[in-house]
């Protein structure tokens, strides 16, 4: 297996949100990785380049709080269209990227496709969240820790400073060393850079505990909520269709729950958030997940609590 463990550095406009480019919201200035494998786990080969920024030409105040370059240091670099190339034929062949968090192949992606270069990777494109592992493996699930919290709680030596791609992208590899190759590769994540266009490239993934479902466009919130493939629900351990106990309702504007049950395999909670997309439509993304009745019985509640907030907002509108 190929694992390249990537971290990206980058730069948001330095005037502020109201003058950024929406094309390009995070400029990357620097690119860090190395390869790992769980048969020789010290990582030996590495990529580490500076990006010379064509978009934002200083830097935020807020980027160089955390990183330490400096807008010199990005003088001599090469443009983003080299560097790239440059790193993509340093994956090799079938590279399985491991991140610290969801953010980094987004925003590799966002900018190659301002750069015009097209996306190489497959679809749906299948990643590694070292961190999301990490919370499943020590702790919670759904806590997301940083990167140096993790690296303390593992007791690994801090030998080099954090927040400069290449460490980050070491530290990240030096944490997947207390990790299984079963464990990495049960938990992997989708990156939603591109989604569905058609309903046959809709993508459907079943785990141990829970399955993931990203619709195709819809033109809004209200028709993705009508289609009857989002709206479905199934058990995510036996496949079979789980009748609702509790229909779809919503928990601010963009989340809805449901509980459904599988007479084999007990209570499942559907969640679907709607996203939307660069052109405007939006997406479903739903998870089903099986549940105890004690986690079932807290939906219930959860529904009571939304219905009671929409009684009063209704009873003292003005
Ligand atoms: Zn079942």
């Amino acid at each position: 297996m190929n694992y390249i463990v990537l971290d990206l550095e980058w730069n948001q406009c330095p005037e502020g949100k109201e003058k950024e480019d929406s094309r390009i919201p995070f400029e990357i200035i620097e690119i860090g990785a190395v390869r790992f494998s769980f048969s020789s786990p010290a990582p030996s080969d590495s990529f580490c380049r500076l990006v010379k920024p064509s978009v934002y030409a200083s830097l935020h105040h807020r980027t160089m709080e955390v990183i330490s370059l400096r807008s010199q240091d990005l003088k001599n670099a090469e443009a983003f269209p080299v560097v790239v190339g440059q790193f993509l034929s340093w994956c090799q062949k079938e590279p399985l990227f491991c991140t610290w968090g969801p953010a980094d192949l987004t925003e590799l992606q966002r900018n190659m496709a301002y750069h015009g270069i097209s996306i190489p990777f497959p679809f749906p494109f299948f990643y590694y969240d070292i961190q999301k592992i990490f919370s499943i493996v020590y702790e919670d699930r759904k806590t997301r820790r940083s990167l140096e919290y993790a690296v303390d709680f593992l007791k690994i030596k801090k030998e080099i400073p954090f927040h400069d791609a290449l460490s980050d992208a070491y530290y990240t590899a030096r944490i997947m060393e207390r990790l299984t190759e079963e464990q990495i590769l049960s938990n992997s994540s989708i990156d939603c850079f591109r989604t569905p266009e058609r309903k046959k490239d809709e993508i459907y993934v079943t785990y141990a505990t829970y399955s993931k479902y990203i619709s195709r466009p819809f033109s809004s919130k209200q028709q993705a909520m009508k289609d009857r493939t989002v709206a479905s629900t199934f058990c995510c351990r036996c496949g079979k269709s789980a009748p609702k106990k509790i229909r779809w309702f919503s928990a601010g504007s963009a989340n809805y729950f449901c509980l459904s049950y599988c007479e084999a395999h007990g209570y499942l909670k559907g969640k679907i958030r709607l996203r939307q997309r660069r052109d405007g439509k939006f997406y479903a993304v739903k998870t089903q997940k099986l549940i105890s009745p004690e986690e079932a019985y807290a939906i219930r509640e959860k529904k009571e609590i939304q219905s009671l907030k929409r009684r009063l907002r209704k009873k003292f509108r003005p």
